[in-house]
């Protein structure tokens, strides 16, 4: 299907990269959305630019008591959710594990996993009782690959591939479907916050190659949202055409 005028779609991590760029293409194709995101002005700027069928939440998914405040008292008008895309998330292991700091893997975790779970959980039951929904879980590559100097980010991404699949199995009795998008190297903000606001930095992480563009995720969300509802879209894996896979790691003498 093309259409979503029935949809209420929930995007987290709308107000840069992959969310702005989900929650655009869902409104374009007729649903309502709801954008969520830590920074007010730019959620303004989206209700400003798409209008009453956007809705603004502010609201910061590591902090799980404000979730289930903001899931409990949804206008009415905003409160039928039929699509839940957890997608805010980032990944700021900076270095070697053994230099991490303490802070950065709880970030992760927090947001990664703890606020994808509690969105999780607030949106099920309606779903359930209205006998229509879908989750659809932003991971990783390195969800499935093991790369140097990722390894908090890449388990919490390795996390979320497993639920999500472990979902879809709960699910199997239900009209409500789950699926997991891993995407490779897209140009965002994501690097951005890795290097906390080093341009030219975060610029090298795209040097010398085409990488994704979050339109390019935006269409993949779509698509498994717009499979037919006997279809469940379980796993699916996008990559820069020139992007390979696995690095080759030595220690070498
Ligand atoms: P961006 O940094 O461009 O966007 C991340 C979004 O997440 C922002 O809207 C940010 O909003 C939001 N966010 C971060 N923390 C929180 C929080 N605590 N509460 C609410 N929202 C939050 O990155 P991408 O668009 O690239 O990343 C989106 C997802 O895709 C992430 O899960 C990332 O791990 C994943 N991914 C990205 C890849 C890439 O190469 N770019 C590759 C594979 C996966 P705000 O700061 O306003 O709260």
């Amino acid at each position: 299907r093309k259409e979503f005028q029935s949809d209420t779609v929930l995007v987290t991590g709308a107000t840069a990269g992959f969310g702005r760029a989900i929650a655009h293409k869902f409104h374009a194709a007729g649903a309502k959305v709801i954008a969520v995101g830590r920074r007010a002005d730019r959620l303004d700027a989206l209700k400003q630019e798409l209008g009453a069928r956007l809705m603004p939440l502010a609201l910061d998914v590591a902090d799980t008591a404000a979730i289930a405040r903001e899931m409990e008292q949804l206008p009415a008008d905003f409160r039928d959710i039929t699509l839940l895309v957890n997608n805010a998330g980032f990944g700021t292991d900076r270095g070697a594990a053994q230099d991490a700091a303490l802070a950065d893997w709880d970030d992760m975790v927090n947001v990664n996993i703890r606020g994808l779970l509690h969105m999780t959980h607030h949106a099920l039951p309606g779903m359930l009782a209205r006998g229509r929904g879908q989750i659809i879980n932003i991971g990783s590559v390195a969800g499935r690959a093991v790369g140097p100097t990722n390894a908090v980010y890449s388990a919490t991404k390795s996390f979320v591939l497993q639920f999500t699949k472990a979902l879809k199995t709960d699910l199997i009795g239900t009209p409500v479907r789950a699926s997991y998008i891993a995407p490779g190297a897209a140009e965002t903000e994501f690097s951005l916050v890795r290097w906390q606001g080093d341009e030219a930095r975060a610029a090298k992480a795209y040097a010398g190659y085409q990488p994704l563009t979050a339109e390019d995720i935006a269409e993949a969300v779509f698509f498994a949202a717009a499979m037919p509802a006997h279809v469940d879209v379980t796993e699916l894996e996008l990559m820069p055409h020139q992007q390979g896979f696995g690095p080759r790691i030595f220690a070498r003498d």
